[in-house]
């Protein structure tokens, strides 16, 4: 969330995570396969200090730079209660950076990871006005 810093951890991604952004990681750009490599020497280094799901990685112990992040892997999703959500995997510096949960309604703080079987192509599970973007990258 906008102006609060990262939680700092240290430890190895949850089976859950590993799977979660493999998985996202292959349907996603051709571009983001070549960071499914990157996932096995992935760690985390941070969690969000919302008390959502999301975290931040480093790759082979080094933490991406500051600087632009770029999305690998864009989902939506509806959760049990119905709020729809998103999830992605970015990159920063040419690193595996981190997946962020986020809630696209803003009612739900997101404080599990979705199961892929829920996963959507971002635009894809609508309530209102159908996207007319043909934007490809
Ligand atoms: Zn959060």
């Amino acid at each position: 969330m906008a102006g609060a810093a990262p939680i700092p951890e240290d430890r190895p991604l949850t089976a859950q995570e590993s799977a979660l952004v493999r998985w996202m990681l292959e349907q996603g750009t051709p571009a983001s396969t070549r960071f499914i490599p990157q996932l096995e020497a992935a760690y985390v280094v941070a969690r969000c200090p919302c008390g959502c799901a999301s975290v931040d990685f480093s790759v082979g112990r080094v933490v991406p730079a500051p600087g632009p992040l770029s999305i690998l892997a864009d989902f939506e999703y509806r959760t049990a209660e119905g709020h729809l959500c998103g999830v992605f995997v970015f990159e920063r510096d040419g690193l595996l950076a981190g997946l962020e949960v986020w809630s696209v309604d803003g009612l739900s703080t997101l404080s599990t990871l979705p199961a892929t079987s829920q996963l959507q192509p971002l635009g894809s599970v609508q309530d209102a006005a159908p996207a007319t973007s043909t934007a490809d990258d």
